[in-house]
């Protein structure tokens, strides 16, 4: 039962809840009240039962976390840590196991950090790793030994750490091993997140900033229920907004790209968080101080009971790529260009295992990809940031990461369903053709015929089959200031001064009026580079909108592309995309009519 009071604190109107919880016994209130106090050591032997009674209650009772009962292990990983039998608290040594091993391990979710690395594994101290114990030399980083004391406190004897258990340097292990991790993680029967802390250094415990409390003694009527209680103030954003409990934006985990995944495919996570503990499974979302949802927010498996308050929480599993894809694109990952699709390989496998017959070509899924294509940069949170904004145009292919074409050449925070989605309902004109990708010549974990490229890629060609392009000019610095396309056979458009977003035009009098030409842009362009330019407006789809006059009103989703560089293509034609816009179909005047002609259509190479 959910209990808030209001009360004013100056003239602040301020929500706070009653924790109805001594700190020395249970209160009889405690069934009605949801409040807990928190305690301050996240490590206290308190906090960790507490942690233990979750795991255990979803192992016993959740039909939904876990394999069904009876069935035998998950396959152990290629190595593990050995923490000895429960009850151990003697040395911890590297195992190394034998295809085909069975048994029930913990895997650790943290940051490595700036911060010293000798202690990683490597082909010169794995053999002493093996033998002797693993801090024999080099201590254990005190995330990883809490993560250790946490994984024996729960008996559980293995524990995965990549630190450990993949050979860092030896990139044909690294490619063989994180490649796995839809196994690792998807199998691990506990996921211990270190969600605050900012390096492997930091700890996983710490000591947290409890909220200011107020204690008062309260009795019933007729004196059955008396005791002491707590008023302490919540979080309004959180209140208002349930998804904020899930993301964790303020810890740096959330800005680790490899922490995705590695929540994402746990069937069950504790997460250190920096003000108390919480607890993710497929049934349930609570914490330390008696938050309780019923359901999951972030999940890869469709088994998952849904957080049932709102409609944006439930998305459909076709659609769950599309969130989770948002929460990845802007992400730190130390080398871009290496990992930026190796991060999300282990999301990408389990997508692929759900959709089946689909191809995955460059974060893109082959059956959806024409509604992917129309991605953007997010127009809301990116023009805070416009210094990271790329200007060097176009990248350079010693540092290939990903086609145009796809979200992942971007470093900024994206818009799969540009906009609103509306996209999905649109009526599509594009179609797939076909799509070559160039695997990584040192990914070992790939072959031919296995279409299915998650890891690192260095090249990608798409074909689409589609509407001609629409030639734009660029129009230069407008007297009005702006700078614009117009089209051959059009009217001037002219793009707002920030570059995208709102456009501009001129009515029959030349007077400038706002339309719906919304423009976004995947690099800042300056009026320089546009000058000289091949831009085309290539036609996706159309979807119709009610003007202000009540008329249907057209659109074309585009994306603006230009002409790729000969030696991109070893002469061949071949496309760039630059963004996105939408193109009103009155204005385009009698373009508009080879839109729908099929005739007409062409094949087009994106890269
Ligand atoms: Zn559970």
């Amino acid at each position: 039962m959910y209990v808030f009071f209001l009360f004013f604190f100056g003239r602040c109107l301020t929500l706070v809840q009653v924790v109805p919880v001594t700190k020395t016994a249970p209160d009889q209130l405690v069934d009605i009240f949801r409040g807990r106090l928190v305690n301050e050591d996240s490590g206290d032997p308190t906090t960790l039962s507490i942690a233990k009674d979750w795991v255990d209650s979803c192992v016993k009772h959740h039909n939904l976390c876990g394999p069904p009962r009876g069935q035998q292990p998950p396959l152990l990983p290629t190595r593990v840590l050995d923490l000895g039998p429960p009850g151990s608290t003697g040395p911890v040594k590297l195992l190394e196991l034998v295809q085909g091993q069975r048994g029930k391990y913990a895997a650790l979710s943290y940051v490595w950090g700036i911060v010293d690395t000798s202690y990683k594994m490597t082909t010169l101290n794995r053999d002493d790793y093996i033998i002797q114990k693993i801090d024999f030399k080099t201590p254990i980083p005190k995330t990883i030994a809490d993560a250790i004391e946490i994984t024996r406190f729960m008996s559980v004897q293995y524990l995965w750490v990549d630190a450990y258990c993949i050979k860092q340097d030896d990139i044909k292990d690294w490619h063989r091993e994180s490649g796995k991790m839809l196994e690792y993680y998807g199998n691990s029967h506990l996921t211990i997140t270190a969600s605050a802390s900012f390096d492997a250094n930091w700890g996983t415990f710490h000591s947290r900033i409890l909220p200011s409390t107020t204690s008062f003694d309260y009795s019933s009527i007729n004196g059955y229920r008396q005791g002491t209680a707590f008023i302490t103030a919540l979080d309004p954003a959180k209140e208002n907004r349930q998804t904020k409990n899930f993301l964790f934006e303020n810890d740096p985990i959330t800005s680790r790209a490899w922490a995705l995944q590695e929540r994402v495919l746990s069937t069950r996570n504790i997460i250190y968080s920096s003000d108390q503990m919480y607890y993710e499974c497929n049934q349930h979302f609570r914490s330390e101080d008696g938050l309780f949802i019923n359901g999951r927010y972030l999940s890869a498996n469709p088994k998952t009971k849904p957080v049932p308050l709102f409609t944006e929480l439930r998305p459909d599993i076709q659609s769950r790529w599309d969130v989770l894809v948002d929460l990845y694109a802007a992400r730190d990952i130390t080398c871009q260009f290496r990992d930026k699709f190796v991060a999300i390989s282990g999301l990408a496998k389990k997508f692929g295992q759900l959709f089946r017959s689909d191809q995955y070509y460059a974060g893109l899924w082959k059956k959806r990809i024409i509604q992917q294509l129309f991605w953007c940069i997010d127009p809301v949170v990116n023009p805070l940031v416009e210094s990271v904004w790329h200007s060097d145009w176009p990248p350079t292919p010693k540092y290939y990461k990903a086609p145009s074409w796809s979200w992942a050449c971007t470093d900024l925070q994206i818009q799969s369903r540009n906009p609103d989605g509306r996209i999905y309902a649109a009526e599509q004109y594009a179609t797939f053709d076909n799509c070559a990708i160039q695997p990584d010549p040192d990914d070992e974990t790939y072959y031919p015929g296995n279409e299915a490229l998650y890891g690192r890629i260095t090249g990608a060609e798409l074909f689409i089959i589609a509407p001609p392009k629409v030639p734009l000019r660029f129009l230069g610095t407008s007297t009005q200031g702006r700078d614009g396309f117009y089209f051959p056979d059009g009217v001037p458009l002219w793009l707002t001064d920030e570059s995208y977003n709102w456009a501009h035009t001129l009515d029959p009098n030349q007077e400038v009026i706002s339309v719906q030409y919304q423009t976004r842009f995947d690099y800042r362009f300056e009026s320089s580079q546009l000058w000289d330019m091949e831009i085309y407006a290539l036609a996706l789809g159309r979807d119709a909108t009610i003007n202000q006059d009540g008329m249907d009103s057209m659109n074309y989703l585009c994306l603006l592309v230009t002409r790729a560089s000969r030696g991109d293509q070893n002469g061949a034609e071949a496309y760039r995309r630059m963004g996105t816009i939408w193109l009103n179909e009155y204005r385009m005047k009698g373009l508009a009519i080879s839109l729908i002609d099929k005739s007409q259509y062409e094949q087009i190479t994106l890269v």
